[in-house]
């Protein structure tokens, strides 16, 4: 072993993830006016082809922040204080936003979760059905919680609240899901979508995205929660100083510009397939792993495993933060570690945006490595298995 390190390390915390060589050579510019014609023209080319990415025909807002900042731009545009809003617990995600949203005014109603197990499509109706004065004002969905790998059904909750016929809006949190699986905003009646540019954009962090029904943009008129950075109202225009509230994160914009033109040549059908494909090949060889001797993934019900975040259990008595401390150190993978209740039990694998086969066998060549310095337990021959599913498919 040698403490100088030499190549890359392989970036696998979910968020931020690999940013193309493309993106950052498209960010190499001078500053310029962000007012002057070219550059309102190129901004609004991001707007408009931001709206396939999420498959609405609804207006995009951009902020210069992270995903947090969507979370805040979505409640606050949409409720009054003391209105009730639905949790369904998936993980970390799920209960960070209800924080927020509680330190906001708002009144969260809990459906509690174990987080190995995705959103209970008959627990929300159940809950909605109960609400006869139709207190409860929205539904916030993750799709894909980061934390535990999990993803949920956005449409059976959709259904789920139909079945119930409840008026609440619809907010899904696609921050971790947007251009790595299916997402149809129009088509399942989402009314508020969000999303960051550090994840499936494959973008520095810094843009944050809000996608808005007309509901949603109804709801907007009468919220009464104070905002002024995050008001939609304020931000439709053309007029560059007003639509980002100040000035515009040109550099980034410039990346996203890149990004955009990257998934379109990919285009979303391709982009889906990629992040199922290198995620099979990355649960083939979790299998093996948790052949032998007590490891696992968070997520018990296998269709409810998401493409683009694996969430690993050690054995008990083991700390996935050492796998997380050796796979870095002396392998060069960058994991994603376990989250509040999950912290110690739990290392995650982030596999969504710009990865190949190659770098997701130098990434699980990297954490068997680490599982075999620390003696964990495992079955051997992960590696293998993930190459025997490349092969085959
Ligand atoms: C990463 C992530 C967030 C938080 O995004 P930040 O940019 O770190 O604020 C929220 N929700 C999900 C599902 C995420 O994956």
């Amino acid at each position: 072993m040698t403490d100088v390190l030499r190549g890359r390390e392989f970036l696998h915390t979910p968020g931020p993830t690999n940013i193309p060589d493309r993106i950052l050579r498209a960010m190499h510019k001078a500053a310029v006016d962000f007012t002057a014609p070219p550059f309102v023209a190129m901004t609004r080319s991001c707007f408009e082809d931001l709206k396939p990415i999420f498959q609405t025909q609804g207006p995009v807002f951009m902020y210069a922040a992270n995903g947090h900042g969507a979370w805040e731009a979505a409640l606050s545009n949409t409720m009054s204080p003391g209105d009730h809003i639905l949790v369904p617990e998936t993980g970390n995600f799920s209960l960070k936003w209800g924080m927020m949203a509680e330190s906001l005014g708002l009144v969260i109603e809990h459906l509690p979760g174990d987080w190995r197990h995705g959103i209970d499509p008959e627990a929300v109706e159940q809950h909605l059905r109960e609400d006869d004065e139709g207190r409860i004002k929205a539904v916030l969905m993750i799709h894909i919680d980061t934390a535990t790998g999990i993803i949920s059904d956005v449409p059976a909750v959709r259904q789920a609240m139909d079945n119930a016929n409840h008026g609440a809006l619809f907010m899904v949190d696609t921050i971790a899901s947007l251009a790595t699986v299916e997402f149809q905003m129009d088509n399942w009646g989402v009314d508020v979508a969000l999303a960051a540019s550090q994840k499936g954009l494959m973008c520095p962090p810094g843009i944050g995205l809000t996608a808005c029904s007309e509901k949603a943009l109804h709801a907007t008129q009468s919220a009464r929660l104070p905002r002024n950075y995050w008001d939609w109202r304020e931000r439709m225009t053309d007029a560059q100083y007003i639509r980002f509230c100040g000035t515009a994160p040109i550099h980034l914009l410039y990346g996203l510009r890149e990004a955009l033109d990257m998934l379109a040549e990919e285009g979303l059908p391709r982009i889906v397939a990629r992040h199922e494909r290198l995620a099979s090949a990355i649960r083939a060889a979790v299998d093996v792993w948790c052949g032998e001797g007590g490891m696992a993934f968070n997520a018990v019900v296998p269709g409810q495993r998401s493409n683009s975040i694996t969430a690993i259990r050690v054995p008990p008595g083991y700390d996935a933060e050492e796998v997380r401390t050796a796979a870095r150190e002396r392998f060069q993978v960058a994991l994603g570690g376990g989250l509040e209740q999950l912290k110690g039990d739990v290392f995650r694998i982030g596999h969504m945006g710009d990865l190949n086969e190659p770098m997701i066998l130098g990434a699980l060549g990297g954490v068997e490595a680490a599982l075999q310095t620390l003696n964990i337990p495992h079955g051997r021959g992960g590696v293998t298995a993930a190459i025997d599913y490349l092969v085959a498919n």
